[in-house]
């Protein structure tokens, strides 16, 4: 069973991903928490070139280089960690997938979304995840939300990018689970942890059930 947790920086999705593993381990199942970028090895260097630039002499990364470097971190995972876990079958929890591609590298940056699907359905050999959370928060909520420690560490686009690239970004997930409702669970990410957690749950254990 694959899920995948979506939402704008600030949504909660790290910490929902990591109750929601700690719940399915209870449950008996093997839990395979991960996360984009960064799942893999290669995908560790990948996150470091996409969040902390190229260096000095480097300038700026390209959007559709950008892009592409999103894909192949991705290409990585679903082969190396995600469908692996799957085969054996284990619950897998993603923190990001396809859809966070959608929203930055796509609607965030402006690129065309169909085409940053058609890249990221190649990446994944077509691997769509069984339950997509969405994590709605707008982005103010979100910047007020997290602490400034966090925000001194760099890994914070809330604080790199424009408000209208965040609003751009938040609107893209919602339009994908509007696109495919029972596929997606979008939750208010500015309700407790405890309430977003029990209805994540609750919506995944009628799913595993059935
Ligand atoms: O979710 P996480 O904090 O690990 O993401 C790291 C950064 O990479 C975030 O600032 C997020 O906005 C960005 N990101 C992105 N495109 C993706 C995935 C993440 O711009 N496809």
């Amino acid at each position: 069973y694959f899920v995948a947790f979506e939402g704008g920086d600030g949504s909660g999705k790290s910490t929902q991903a990591a109750m929601l593993a700690d719940w399915v381990a209870r449950q008996g199942w093997e839990a395979v928490r991960t996360r984009e970028p960064g799942g893999t090895a290669l995908g560790r260097r990948l996150r470091s070139v996409l969040l902390d630039g190229v260096g000095d002499e480097g300038g700026t990364i390209e959007p559709r280089a950008e892009a592409l470097l999103f894909a192949a971190d991705r290409a990585q995972h679903v082969s190396e960690v995600i469908r692996p876990a799957l085969r054996r079958g284990a619950v897998v929890i993603t923190d990001r997938y396809v859809d966070s591609s959608l929203a930055y590298q796509g609607a965030g940056r402006a690129e065309s979304v169909d085409e940053v699907e058609q890249l990221s359905a190649w990446a994944t050999g077509g691997l769509v995840p069984d339950l997509t959370v969405v994590l709605d928060v707008d982005p103010s909520t979100a910047a007020a939300r997290r602490g400034a420690d966090e925000r001194r560490r760099g890994e914070d686009r809330l604080e790199a990018e424009s408000t209208a690239f965040h609003t751009a970004v938040r609107e893209q997930f919602l339009l994908l689970a509007e696109r495919e409702p029972r596929r997606y669970l979008v939750l208010d990410a500015t309700t407790s942890e405890r309430s977003v957690q029990r209805r994540v749950r609750a919506h995944l254990e009628a799913l595993l059930d059935a």
